[in-house]
């Protein structure tokens, strides 16, 4: 394609899928709604897309007649210190990338849209957002819960999509949307990976090859864990214990938390006698990661349970 033609395709999906203002959003949604059997699905994201992203806009168009996917850096989420200013962003490619998904509309606001002067109300997580990555992003997950109260205040979808790859930040919607009352439907979809296992994000773009190949140890030792308690090791010290190792293993890998939670209410266990979620975040160079997988008790009594 030239370049002229390609800033006509450019102008083009602009026109017909890009929405900057919250009037407008609202508007185009309250007509897809009036439509004979609207179902209306909403994919909350940071935009510079990868295919995590894809599964969530894949399971929202499989199950709603209109679909809005929202590509925000939400500013009050990061910490002074953090990657606000450096993260990935490519509107045009996003815009297109959606297009190929069949997504009906993009909402990417700019920041003055979103937080208008004199904004001075927040959405307030309570302990669920105190432990895990809370601990050291202290106001991340109130700036989560704000920007999502507002997207479902604008947009009031049926189902919203979440990826599991973000558990705490699911306990955390979830919680929010039955103390609130939010009338949706939170699906969660399971987190894709690179084919060495790192989890799918945006951050991965920040990785050397080197810090990328060793940054795999997380999903390798998440895997440990999930074997473990499968063939019946119920003693979350051991499986943390044997986790750490692993890790320690990887010299660009600097282990910050390794959890194992109840999944739904995040406090810790001491025993994986029921399923269970085991958390991780690191560092690897200059890059935060985190990965979780689910633990299912297996092994010689586990029928019986
Ligand atoms: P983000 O743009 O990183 O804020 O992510 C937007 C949504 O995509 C969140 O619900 C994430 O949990 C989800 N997501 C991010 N990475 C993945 C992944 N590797 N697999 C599945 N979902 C993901």
């Amino acid at each position: 394609m030239s370049s002229n033609e390609n800033a006509v395709t450019r102008l083009d999906l602009r026109s017909r899928l890009l929405v900057s203002t919250a009037g407008e959003l609202r508007r185009r949604v309250d007509e897809a709604r009036i439509r004979p059997g609207a179902v209306i699905g909403l994919v909350p994201t940071m935009g510079f897309f990868h295919e995590g992203h894809l599964s969530l806009m894949r399971a929202a168009r499989a199950e709603c007649s209109y679909v809005i996917v929202s590509a925000f850096v939400n500013p009050i989420q990061f910490g002074a210190t953090e990657d606000f200013n450096t993260y990935p962003r490519d509107l045009d490619r996003d815009l297109a990338v959606a297009a190929g998904e069949g997504v009906d509309l993009m909402f990417a606001p700019p920041e003055h849209e979103v937080y208008q002067p004199g904004f001075d109300t927040m959405v307030v997580p309570g302990k669920i957002s105190e432990g895990l990555c809370g601990a050291s992003r202290p106001g991340h997950f109130r700036g989560v819960a704000t920007i999502v109260a507002k997207l479902f205040n604008i947009v009031k979808p049926d189902t919203a999509y979440f990826g599991q790859k973000d558990a705490q930040q699911v306990a955390v919607i979830r919680r929010m949307a039955t103390d609130l009352n939010f009338d949706v439907a939170i699906r969660v979809c399971p987190t894709v990976r690179e084919p060495g296992g790192l989890a799918m994000s945006s951050r991965n773009t920040y990785l050397s090859d080197e810090e990328r190949e060793q940054a795999a140890v997380l999903f390798r030792a998440l895997s440990a864990a999930k074997e473990a308690a499968a063939s019946g090791e119920t003693s979350v010290s051991r499986i943390r214990r044997k986790m750490k190792k692993m890790i320690g293993g990887e010299y660009l890998v600097d282990l910050e938390y390794v959890k194992i939670v109840n999944p739904v209410d995040l406090e810790p266990v001491e025993e994986v006698a029921t399923e269970a979620l085991v958390a991780v975040a690191a560092r690897v160079g200059r890059t935060r990661l985190i990965d979780n997988m689910m633990l299912t008790p297996g092994g010689p009594d586990a029928a019986d349970a």
